[in-house]
């Protein structure tokens, strides 16, 4: 079996290129070809020697993820459907905005945490991708977007790990794939503009502002611990007290100086006044000094087996003045992509179990003409 070098971050690479002889600087080239100009044949890559190419071709392959389908939304929002194998598929939703590209990428098939209002949440753990998986989500859509788009300038500015999955709890693949989006020989990412998204994996939360501090968004969802045990169950092993410690200690390697609060509003559940009182007390005064945050305010995507309804565009209102009103910015998510579905797979509202996922994947299969990969397979 060949090495896929979509699994390296540049460290990585440079010890795979010293297996072979290789200096470290050969392993940069390789890595500018592959991450900034979306090579994947080693023959396209005309400043390494020849000799080198073909020993290459013997060891190692560039191999993104097949696309199962392809789905662009009136508003320039583009979602893509990877195939993860064994019936498994992924998610990347690319959303277009005036002044930034954002790609929100996933880190597992589906999730282990199981949050209530979560469409990945109901479908149950398959598996964790692996780094190059993750890395191929942004490959392709970088250069598929630069080659639609007819530019050679970057199109994806930022990136959010805010799809299928809790990126914290696949920690050993995540970090060198957010080491490659932020490296200047990869896709030269700032850290204020690639966030981590997590339901509250303490532990992790501290390895990572150790490792890899990039921005951090934390589910949070409800204001009180029984509440969150509720629709957050992680919150059972690491309660609001525990999480919101975590956030402050995390600010003191953070790239911004807040931590985002996500906070998806259901009807009656978590959306009425009450509830706003309840999180503003507890971010102002949590640890004597509160937290430093910004609240984005989510309407829920309904799917029928939440038993969960969205709140009113009335009440998402009001609860936001309520926020503001106290001092703390908060914004409302926009929703993109509706004519497609496409939000990010934890928010998605096509609830998929593992069987759907198998005939929605062959049934695409058979009806979608798919984009020609950029990168493809080696
Ligand atoms: S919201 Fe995130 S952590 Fe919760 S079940 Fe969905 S993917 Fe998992």
């Amino acid at each position: 079996m060949t090495a896929n070098l979509l699994d390296y971050d540049l460290d990585g690479l440079a010890a795979f290129c010293e297996t072979l002889g290789e200096k470290r600087f050969r392993a940069t080239q390789l890595y500018r070809w592959i991450h900034q100009r979306g090579a994947s044949d080693f023959d396209q890559m005309s400043d390494l020697a020849k000799a080198l190419r073909a020993k290459l071709r013997g060891v190692a392959r560039i191999e993104g993820l097949p696309v199962i389908s392809q789905h662009d939304s009136a508003d320039g929002t583009i979602k893509w459907l990877f195939d993860v194998g064994q019936g498994n598929a992924v998610e990347a939703v690319f959303i277009p905005e005036d002044d930034r590209g954002t790609l929100c990428v996933s880190s597992q098939a589906g999730c282990a945490v199981g949050c209530r209002f979560c469409s990945t949440g109901h479908q149950g753990f398959a598996r964790n991708l692996t780094t190059g998986e993750i890395v191929a989500q942004l490959w392709f859509a970088e250069h598929y977007l630069r080659q639609h788009l007819q530019t050679q300038e970057r199109v994806i500015s930022n990136v959010v790990m805010m799809g299928m999955g809790e990126p914290l709890q696949n920690y050993a693949a995540l970090v060198p794939a957010l080491r490659t989006m932020l490296d200047d020989h990869g896709y030269g990412l700032s850290r204020r503009r690639v966030t981590v998204s997590t339901s509250g994996v303490v532990p992790m939360m501290d390895r990572l502002g150790q490792d890899c501090p990039v921005a951090l968004a934390v589910s949070l969802h409800a204001p009180a611990d029984a509440l969150r045990d509720n629709l957050v169950p992680i919150n059972r092993k690491y309660p609001l007290a525990e999480l919101l410690d975590a956030c402050n200690r995390y600010l003191a390697h953070a790239p911004r100086d807040f931590i985002t609060f996500e906070y998806c509003m259901l009807e009656g559940v978590n959306d009425q006044p009450e509830h706003a009182a309840l999180l503003i007390d507890l971010v102002r005064r949590h640890g004597g000094t509160g937290v430093p945050c910004k609240f984005n305010l989510i309407p829920f995507n309904p799917f029928p087996q939440s038993g969960l309804r969205r709140s009113s565009q009335a009440q998402v209102q009001a609860f936001a003045k309520l926020l503001s009103d106290a001092g703390i910015v908060t914004t409302v998510r926009k929703t993109r992509g509706d004519d497609i579905d496409a939000a990010c797979g934890q928010l998605a509202g096509d609830v998929r179990d593992r069987t759907r996922v198998e005939v929605r994947i062959a049934r695409q299969r058979s009806v979608v003409e798919l984009p020609a990969s950029v990168g493809g397979s080696a």
